[in-house]
């Protein structure tokens, strides 16, 4: 059985931060026109402190959809490969806080993709420490050392240069081509 790593955010779900950035800053964020990573984050550089403050006890994932399909071709892929839920959890800038929201994570995922045993749950910070045949994951970075990576198409990424063997997506549905 091939293993396979599955990165969470932007490529399972989008989880709540968005919404809450918006709700801080009482803005409405078009995701269409942003191609930088940090932007997001950078919305709310200027009142970082009062931010995290407002961010603190809320749940980062509660309620958040998962992507069109996640669910039907996880659970497909499930079947077929040994399959890891693989996610980064510190904020580094508030450390302590990613203790919740490692907490977040775990029934977050527990709650939406009950056919997954939570013992295949990692969470991490570095990604490149972990040997998969196949990685799927929206940031380049996180594919190195697989022999078949899968590129989440998102915002960020979207005029990023990268490997010709890194294989672009843009749904579930063609995972699911890819993979099955
Ligand atoms: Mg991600």
């Amino acid at each position: 059985m091939k293993t396979l790593m599955i990165d969470m955010d932007d490529v399972i779900t989008n989880g709540n931060f968005n919404k809450y950035i918006e709700e801080f800053m009482n803005i409405k964020i078009d995701m269409t026109k942003i191609t930088n990573y940090e932007y997001v984050q950078d919305l709310v550089k200027s009142k970082k402190e009062e931010f995290w403050k407002y961010v603190e006890n809320k749940d980062l994932y509660k309620g958040a959809p998962l992507f069109k399909d996640c669910y039907e071709v996880l659970k497909k892929l499930n079947d077929k490969y040994d399959l890891y839920i693989v996610t980064s959890y510190l904020w580094t800038d508030v450390i302590d806080i990613s203790g919740k929201n490692l907490g977040y994570k775990y029934y977050y995922l527990k709650e939406m993709l009950p056919f997954i045993n939570p013992s295949k749950y990692i969470f991490t910070t570095n990604k490149n420490l972990l040997n998969f045949d196949i990685k799927i994951d929206d940031k380049i970075t996180n594919l190195e050392g697989a022999d078949i990576k899968i590129l989440f198409n998102r915002w960020h990424n979207i005029n990023k240069k990268y490997d010709k063997n890194i294989i672009r997506v843009n749904n579930w549905k063609e995972i699911e081509e890819v993979l099955l």
